[in-house]
């Protein structure tokens, strides 16, 4: 029997009466879109968050794309803005800036944490510069006080892209709740997984709640009164009842995997592994446990060959991708070698003590290529 990286039967599966009650209660209800089930999820998330709005949208990358379209409509944000984020992100972090047609102006990380370094995103920062979208990758928080403190300084937005880190928290303040406005993704690999696509944009600012939820309708607030060119990217009744369900236990599934982080943390002792850091005063999330090896490839197909699975996140940088051909002068050499670097290894609330050992023992008898 394999290791599987993650298994989303795995996890639902321990709920399974609880989800198919819930589905039972949509199918019934003959109400699929934009209703009971979608409203009291979002007061539940943003309670979750610990902020006063949330918008239940079709996906992640709707989320932020909205958020950057809502300041639009509010005039805090115009075509060509610069937006400084992240080089080691995912491709959707870099879609919703472009697709908003403004700018992303991609910035080394920190090599201890692979999360923005302030004193990098202060570097980029020109007069065209409006915001900052900050990823918390894998689920741990990017180093927040600095990067507010820089937002206010230079009066800049401040969004977190927050699609890894549902949960992930410091000083009781959780993902989503530091910035202007939050963007988090519900596809069933995240930390909080629906059954499908969904997504959500949390936020404190009532005015940007107002834009996002007429925005992903068409752009309308009272049916058939339409206030902006909007689009069609509504969190369905569906999903959102399976989100509830789930929800509920989101902070059980992140207590076991940092049981599972501190494991491997405990356990992986190897010269050429390099291990993840967390710092002690927060509550990384761990959506991913991502170690840096010189020789990843050959880790890969090691531990594949003992049967366990891993991933690589992510192959390649979005600047490296031919969609942005535009970036292809951008020279990020720690952010390219972290892509040639980084695997993540099994990961999720239902893997076993006695499938973590596995690994552990795997990494243990690597031995490095000549
Ligand atoms: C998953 C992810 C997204 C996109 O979310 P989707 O729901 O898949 O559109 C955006 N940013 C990051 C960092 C992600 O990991």
């Amino acid at each position: 029997m394999d290791v599987p990286f993650f298994s989303a039967r795995d996890i639902n599966a321990r709920y399974a009466d609880e989800l198919k009650a819930a589905a039972a209660r949509v199918i019934d209800s003959g109400w699929y879109v934009l209703g009971e089930e979608v409203a009291a999820f979002e007061r539940e998330f943003a309670a979750y968050c610990g902020v006063r709005h949330a918008v239940g949208v079709g996906n992640g990358l709707d989320a932020l794309a909205l958020i950057l379209r809502g300041y639009k409509e509010l005039g805090a944000l115009t075509e060509g803005d610069e937006i400084i984020v992240p080089g080691n992100t995912f491709i959707a972090t870099f879609l919703a800036i472009t697709e908003n047609r403004m700018v992303p102006v991609p910035v080394e990380p920190d090599a201890a944490s692979f999360n923005l370094d302030p004193d990098s995103v202060e570097a980029a920062i020109g007069p065209r510069t409006r915001a900052i979208m900050v990823v918390h990758l894998y689920g741990q928080l990017a180093n927040m006080p600095a990067l507010l403190a820089l937002a206010r300084r230079y009066k800049l937005l401040l969004i977190e892209d927050a699609a890894q880190a549902h949960g992930a928290s410091s000083d009781g303040c959780k993902a989503g709740a530091f910035g202007d406005a939050a963007a988090f993704s519900f596809f069933p690999a995240k930390n909080l997984g629906a059954l499908g696509d969904g997504g959500a944009v949390v936020t404190n600012d009532s005015m940007l709640a107002h834009r996002v939820a007429a925005l992903r309708n068409y752009g309308s607030d009272v049916k058939y009164r339409h206030l902006f060119q909007g689009v069609n990217s509504r969190l369905d009744e569906m999903q959102a009842a399976m989100l509830r369900v789930k929800l509920k236990y989101l902070d059980e599934d992140i207590a076991r995997r940092r049981h599972v982080a501190q494991r491997y943390r405990d356990g992986i002792r190897h010269p050429h592994i390099r291990l993840p850091q967390a710092r002690s005063e927060e509550q990384h999330a761990w959506h991913l446990f991502v170690v840096r090896c010189a020789y990843r490839d050959a880790l890969q197909k090691h531990l594949h060959g003992l049967g366990i699975q891993s991933q690589v996140h992510y192959p390649v940088p979005p600047h490296r991708q031919s969609a942005y051909v535009s970036l292809r002068d951008v020279r990020l050499p720690l952010t390219e070698r972290l892509h040639d670097e980084v695997l993540s290894l099994p990961m999720g609330p239902t893997l076993r003590d006695d499938e973590v050992d596995r690994v552990i023992a795997a990494c243990q008898v690597f031995e490095c290529p000549p």
